[in-house]
């Protein structure tokens, strides 16, 4: 299928590269490499990577903005369903190609290549571009690898295959990646984050079956000088709690009126909950968005029975997890 996806953007002039809303960086450097990639290979054609941006993620490339996209080719990267693309509609475009590592929700492309046990979308771009004629080069490399390690909080999940360590192999020994300098740009963050994380610690509540959750709310963000893209990105940082299976952050956003939920487990599969809630994502690592405090407490009482289901299938002890 990567031969087909070379054929099609072969033939387009003009290319766009979306992805998914609630940008993250594996989803903005797929698109990113993939567009430098395509400009790279192809000199003459028009490559667009959009979306809405943050600055959180400006070390990893910068967006396009884009009018005019007549007669022209749309990838999507890094995202399973239509109405979660940000900045483009799949209608204006006269071909579309689907790139995702996402389990399967819908059909939207064309060409829809879904690898949903790959570590990353990035790692996808990584084998698309070893297996065609697209070019790379050091800086293009890099991007791909803040993707990939920062989806798979670097190498932790069993996402991470022997396929993830050969593309990662061949990527460094191709291309020299400055690994402490990528490290130092994803995970260097201010003080008050470092303090909001201790909040977190200090005030999490844990069900009776091991659900860990947290409120944070607007005023505890105000205290802590994040904003909620940041409080929400903490998730991450709380793996590996023996009394905790899975563990939920309730980050108010105010601007945008709204609470998201993010979800992470350590055995349990969550994605259903969150698919329940007009939200999704993977089996361990899910998201949904809600409009109350008290239905985002309703998400944890579901999982707090799939955690109960799951402690009594594999003959856990309540007492340690
Ligand atoms: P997050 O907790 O925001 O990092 O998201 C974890 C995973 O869940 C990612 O794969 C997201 O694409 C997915 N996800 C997060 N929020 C939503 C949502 N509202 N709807 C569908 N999928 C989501």
């Amino acid at each position: 299928m990567f031969k087909q996806i070379y054929k099609a953007i072969k033939r387009y002039d003009t290319i766009v590269i979306a992805r998914h809303v609630g940008v993250d960086p594996d989803a903005m450097a797929s698109q990113i490499a993939l567009r430098d990639s395509i400009k790279l290979t192809f000199p003459n054609k028009n490559v667009y990577a959009i979306g809405t941006g943050t600055n959180r993620f400006s070390f990893i490339g910068k967006l396009d903005k884009i009018e005019e996209y007549s007669n022209s080719l749309l990838i999507v990267v890094d995202t399973p369903d239509k109405k979660r693309i940000d900045s483009a509609r799949v209608s204006d475009f006269s071909y579309v190609i689907k790139i995702d590592h996402h389990p399967f929700i819908e059909k939207f492309a064309n060409i829809e290549y879904i690898e949903d046990t790959a570590s990353s979308a990035a790692q996808i771009i990584m084998e698309l571009i070893l297996n065609t004629k697209l070019l790379c080069n050091k800086d293009i490399a890099e991007v791909l690898y803040y993707g990939l390690i920062s989806d798979s909080n670097r190498f932790l999940f069993n996402s991470c295959t022997a396929k993830t360590f050969s593309l990662v192999s061949t990527y460094l020994k191709n291309y020299c990646i400055d690994i402490s300098k990528v490290y130092q740009n994803l995970y260097l963050r201010p003080f008050n984050e470092v303090r909001l994380e201790g909040y977190i610690a200090s005030n999490m509540i844990v069900t009776d079956h091991g659900v860990g959750y947290i409120d944070i709310t607007d005023d505890i963000q105000t205290k802590y000088k994040v904003d909620s893209a940041a409080a929400g990105n903490m998730i991450n940082n709380f793996n590996f709690i023996q009394e905790i299976l899975v563990w939920v952050t309730i980050t108010e956003d105010v601007k945008n009126g709204q609470i998201r939920i993010s979800i992470r487990s350590r055995g349990p599969e969550i994605n259903k909950v969150a698919e329940n809630h007009n939200g999704g994502g993977h089996k361990f690592a899910s998201g949904a968005k809600v409009e109350t405090f008290e239905e985002a407490h309703s998400i944890v009482n579901e999982l707090d029975k799939v955690c109960s289901l799951y402690i009594k299938d594999n003959f856990l002890d309540e007492e340690v997890i």
